[in-house]
């Protein structure tokens, strides 16, 4: 197999029809949107855009210049209106006054606050001043691979000049603050015929007297960069291809054996999610020659190492003698050495007042043959912080294939990835949810009382693995949750948990969306009723195939993989009332359910010296969105208690003690309780669900 990569060209979107109505505003909206839609012209929540207005002010109804500028956090892929803020011209450009020069030029952020235009809460971003003081109505500024490939070269500045001829201006690198925004404005000022400037090591600012001119212009440098590349690049890159890519099964099945391994290795502090990518430009790197030099060298981009750190982690693999045990093996001491090396990093090029060192671990893990692996708190940001590498990635192929690739020196890099103003941007995130950082596996996923637990444990920070027999109510139930919670945090597959295999392809699943399992939510159930001579052995097999022998199958499997990853964990069985009680005319299932009970409770012994818990819920009648209770087990109830079936609600409320029905909700809220931390010191536990039930009382 030949891995190289395939893209089609950058085409312009805008449509005159679309764009005839919009305001101003609107069209800046517009602009960014298209722009943003294509990773290859600015990486996720990298770039931003502006246009300059002039509008009624609020107090004197005036008209003012007014700066909309992408505001801070976000991305210009699906920012709308309320994602810009809005400045007055003439108090940014007042703000000169005040400039004390270049090691104050922080202080300046403080004042972006007093120029605020109609109270708009949206924060101004650090970028504001060279949005500002850039001469021109419309500033795009793009981080696309193409152009930082060129701003990356050694002869940045030559290439610049010969590619673009004259068009483009170039200005060396300097970190992205009140003094680059003056910078601009010399440069835009004193050659009014440029339409942009290319920033050595980091990317490009392009401008137009319309938003639809500047962002044909920006479209039109993105393309003449990357034809240049393209017809100008040595062939191979990356030195060539230095190894064969394992088949995609073996990629697979590799990066979800060792994303628990890993995981519990990086997760001490923090809890960490995963994601793995072997994309063909990520292969073609993996498998060159040039891997390990160029890996080194770290990224250039601000954006590409705030995202990936200075440098990756390159694991010892070698997949023409594939052997797991030896990649393990080397692990711990090759992450040690990693982490060795950014504190020395840390140390070497730290200030008096920088913030204190962050954790060491490694987050972009390229592994020889088979791919990469990206961790970090929460999925959108180890899936982000992949895509950034693969950016990183382009960088390098452009860069090298016409000149020489240079990162960005040490210094620099750390002194924005410490940038005081970035730790505060860190300090103001909200604190993690309960639940951040958990992947979560739910059995039963799409029904009921599944989809309750699933919506409770993403809304406080897990991802959720669901799982589920019914192909149409699963894809049903992924849908439905990623509405509320987005992509990245849900996944889904459909297995039948009484098969071995299935469960074990459930497991790798979970492992290779997100990195492993930490709670496991058996759940999926069936019931049946039947008096014992009536209970055929097809009944009585199926109740023990469901209820016993898919438990312990999804739970034996579980945790193998929390032991692995060592970082304990939590097992919820859904079970019954029924489990306790004995019900006439349902002895399969009641001793099924027994037999679940018990089954939580000896691995509740077993799972302890390795922090795994094992709790127990106890639902009854739980009518309302249930799949069971939609068949024939409502019918055989309510004949079973000589009622109506429409009455079968109203009668479990009746003989309930607090006389409340039971809804999914309420188990939901039962199982996140034993499922987190604030159950900590609980297991071998059984809580009852059942709005009151004598019968039920544990002793
Ligand atoms: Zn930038």
């Amino acid at each position: 197999m030949k891995v190289t990569q395939q893209q089609a060209p950058i085409t312009s979107l805008w449509d005159d029809q679309a764009a005839a109505a919009m305001s101003e505003p609107e069209l800046l909206l517009y602009r960014s949107n298209l722009l943003g839609s294509d990773l290859r012209i600015t990486n996720f929540g990298g770039g931003n855009t502006s246009a300059k207005v002039m509008m009624a002010d609020p107090l004197s109804g005036e008209q003012v210049e007014v700066l909309w500028v992408k505001g801070s956090g976000g991305d210009l892929g699906s920012i709308k209106l309320d994602g810009f803020s809005t400045l007055y011209m003439d108090k940014l450009n007042a703000l000169k006054g005040r400039y004390r020069g270049l090691a104050l030029e922080d202080e300046m952020v403080a004042y972006l606050p007093h120029c605020t235009f109609n109270l708009n809460p949206r924060a101004a971003s650090i970028d504001t001043p060279l949005h500002a003081y850039i001469a021109r109505k419309h500033v795009d500024h793009m981080h696309p691979d193409a152009v930082i490939a060129i701003a990356a070269c050694a002869g940045s500045q030559a290439l610049t000049q010969k590619i673009f001829e004259g068009e483009l201006g170039w200005l060396p690198w300097q970190r992205p603050g009140y003094d680059l925004g003056l910078k601009l404005e010399q440069v835009s000022k004193a050659q009014p015929n440029l339409k942009g400037i290319i920033l050595e090591g980091h990317g490009l600012f392009t401008w137009g007297d319309t938003a639809k001119s500047c962002y044909e212009t920006t479209l039109a440098i993105i393309k003449r960069a990357e034809e240049w590349l393209a017809a100008n690049s040595k062939q191979p890159s990356f030195g060539g291809q230095a190894i064969e890519p394992l088949p995609s099964e073996q990629r697979s099945a590799l990066a979800a054996r060792l994303m628990p391994l890993l995981r519990g290795k990086i997760s001490r502090d923090e809890y960490k999610l995963g994601h793995f990518d072997d994309s063909a430009a990520v292969l073609e790197f993996v498998c060159s020659r040039d891997l390990q030099p160029l890996a080194a060298l770290g990224t250039s981009c601000p954006d590409h190492f705030l995202r990936t750190k200075i440098r990756p982690f390159v694991i010892d693999f070698d997949p023409l003698q594939p052997d797991f045990d030896k990649l393990v093996a080397g692990l711990d001491q090759a992450l040690e050495e990693y982490r060795a090396g950014y504190v020395a990093y840390y140390e070497r090029c730290k200030h008096d007042n920088s913030p204190a060192v962050r954790d060491a671990n490694p987050i972009i893990y390229l592994i020889p043959g088979v791919g990469m692996l990206s961790f970090a708190k929460d999925k959108a940001t180890a899936r982000i912080a992949g895509e950034f590498y693969v950016n990183a990635i382009n960088v390098m192929r452009g860069a090298n294939g016409v000149d020489t690739y240079v990162g960005l020196p040490e210094q620099e890099a750390f002194d924005i990835e410490y940038w005081l103003l970035e730790e505060a941007k860190l300090q103001r995130m909200p604190k993690p949810k309960s639940l951040a950082g958990r992947i979560a596996l739910v059995t039963g996923g799409a029904g009921g009382i599944g989809q309750a637990v699933a919506r409770q444990l993403l809304q406080e920070g897990a991802c959720v693995m669901l799982t589920d027999i019914d192909p149409e109510a699963l894809s049903q139930a992924h849908t439905d949750l990623v509405k509320s919670a987005g992509k990245d945090s849900v996944g889904s597959i459909v297995a039948n948990i009484t098969s071995e295999e299935a469960v074990e392809s459930v497991l790798q699943a979970a492992a290779l969306r997100f990195g492993g399992v930490d709670l496991l939510i058996s759940n999926a159930g069936i019931a049946s009723s039947a008096p014992l001579e009536d209970t055929t052995l097809e009944i009585w097999q199926r109740n023990q195939d469901i209820l016993v022998t898919g438990y312990f199958l999804a739970s034996r499997a579980a945790f193998r993989i929390m032991k692995q990853q060592g970082l304990g964990g939590s097992m919820v069985f859904v079970a019954s009332k029924n489990g306790l009680v004995a019900s006439a005319g349902a002895s399969a299932y009641c001793t099924a359910k027994a037999a679940e009970i018990h089954l939580a409770r000896c691995i509740a012994l077993e799972g302890a010296p390795h922090g795994i818990r094992v709790n127990v819920v106890n639902p009854d009648a739980v009518i309302k969105g249930s799949r069971i209770w939609d068949g024939k087990w409502k019918q055989e109830r309510a004949q079973s208690n000589k009622i109506e079936a429409d009455d079968v609600e109203k009668f479990y409320r009746d003989r309930s003690m607090l006389k409340l029905s039971v809804l999914p909700e309420d188990i939901a809220e039962a199982v996140y309780f034993l499922a987190s931390d604030k159950a900590g010191k609980s297991t071998g536990n059984i809580l009852n669900v059942d709005a009151g039930n004598a019968g039920a009382f544990t002793r």
